[in-house]
């Protein structure tokens, strides 16, 4: 008797299995490949980092720090927490590696995030961005490529209807100017702000803004607006952006209420929102942040990136039914019962080392014909290959067509067979 005890995963967590795992592949390398054509290089950094940088990077009054983050001790008693984001840990690896003391860099990560949330479609505790982020570029025309850039993405996607909103936050002392009209001004209509407003109230009004209580919107149309507290300057960067998004031929919305969930952001800050995922639109955000790599002990340092909400894009494709699985496997390899295993193995290893890049899955110990055959229909693989006593002692082969019925089962020699399979797999 085996005493069993059954586990299950995390609640917001989810297991990706090879039904689905085709297309994050797909997706990821699609946009990788985006990544390598714009000129960004790949950057890794630990999924562990002190809880105290995020505390710094992100800011004390955001849901990421304040209600999202999995944080706990080490048996040494330091605070530590699963990465919430890319962007700090970004910018203590550049500054930690020396990497931007002289040179510019045009970086990208990919991997998974944790954010302990209510789990909802589109809305997990374990994701997955793809994120950019890129430093030493005043811009606007680095921002402008980097809208460019996801545009191309969607594009190559095959996603259609994405919308861009971009807004100016200027610099910080723009949104000091603007901070202090916006708190009097919800002063004036504290009656109307709940618990979340309230105790954004003092610590970060523009939050508020983006609140998503129907009353609040409400009240936030009335409210004072940004552009009206942009420096010359703020609003020439912003001006050059978007003539920049217009000649290259980007759709933009404005819109004065979007000012993103960090603390850390100043100049221009974006969102790609979908209408096709419900609540959870947003599938890309980011933006400007001039002042980070300085308060993280760097000196002052120009950058602007984003991230992709990974597992939205997943939902998106699935939910549209935008791609199509192609097959896994292009031969299986069956065999007689009287060609011994190891003959069988050679013969695979044979044909890997001659046909670069063949999938091959062989059949793996006895069976009949009948249900050698089947397996190979239920592995989706294009070509069955059948090894014969007597085929193989004249160098013969039988090759059949699984998937269509382009092939009926044939004998080649094996030079033949290789050729073909040659010309299939390139
Ligand atoms: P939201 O307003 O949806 O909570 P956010 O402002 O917290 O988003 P960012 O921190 O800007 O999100 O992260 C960038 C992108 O990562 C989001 O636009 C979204 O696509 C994705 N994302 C963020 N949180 C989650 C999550 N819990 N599950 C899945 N994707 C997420
Ligand atoms: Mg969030």
């Amino acid at each position: 008797m085996v005493l069993a005890i059954k586990v299950t995963r995390l609640r917001g967590m989810y297991d990706i299995t090879p039904d689905e795992v085709w297309i994050w592949q797909r997706l990821e390398q699609i946009i990788t490949d985006l990544l390598s054509q714009y000129g960004y290089q790949e950057i890794r950094f630990p999924i562990l980092e002190k809880t105290q940088l995020f505390h710094s990077a992100i800011g004390e009054v955001t849901d990421v720090v304040e209600k999202e983050m999995f944080t706990f001790e080490t048996r040494k008693g330091e605070s530590i927490s699963m990465r919430p984001e890319g962007t700090a840990s970004t910018v203590r690896a550049v500054l930690q590696n020396g990497m931007i003391f002289n040179d510019p860099q045009k970086l990208w990560y990919m991997g998974p995030m944790f954010r302990y949330e209510k789990p909802q479609k589109g809305r997990n505790r374990q994701f997955s961005q793809i994120g950019v982020e890129v430093f030493g570029y005043q811009g606007p025309d680095v921002d402008a490529e980097l809208l460019l850039l996801t545009q191309r993405m969607w594009q190559a996607l095959g996603l259609q209807k994405v919308r861009l909103e971009i807004n100016s936050l200027g610099t910080q002392a723009c949104r000091q100017a603007y901070r202090d009209v916006l708190i009097q001004f919800f002063e004036a209509h504290v009656e109307v702000l709940d618990d979340d407003a309230k105790s954004r109230l003092y610590t970060n009004p523009l939050r508020i803004l983006d609140s998503k209580n129907p009353a609040i919107q409400a009240i936030v149309k009335k409210a004072p607006q940004i552009n009206d507290y942009l420096s010359e300057q703020a609003q020439a960067h912003f001006n050059g952006l978007c003539e920049m998004l217009s000649a290259c031929g980007v759709d933009y919305q404005i819109n004065r209420n979007l000012v993103r969930g960090l603390d850390y952001y100043s100049h221009n800050v974006f969102e790609w929102v979908t209408e096709d995922l419900g609540a959870q639109g947003t599938i890309c955000a980011g933006g400007r942040y001039d002042q980070l790599v300085e308060m993280q002990g760097g000196k002052p340092t120009p950058a602007t990136g984003f991230a992709i909400g990974v597992d939205r894009l997943v939902e998106l494709v699935k939910d549209l039914d935008l791609w199509q699985r192609s097959p896994d496997v292009d031969v299986y390899l069956i065999r007689d019962k009287a060609v011994s295993v190891q003959l069988g193995l050679q013969f695979a290893e044979q044909l890997r080392s001659t046909v670069a890049g063949l999938r091959m899955l062989t059949h793996m110990g006895q069976g009949s014909f009948k249900s050698q055959f089947k397996k190979a229909d239920k592995s989706g693989a294009r070509f069955a290959i059948i090894l014969g006593e007597n085929e193989i002692q004249h160098g013969v082969v039988g090759i059949k067509s699984l998937f269509d019925r382009s092939l009926e089962q044939t004998t080649m020699s094996v030079d033949d067979v290789t050729n073909f399979l040659k010309q299939q797999v390139s």
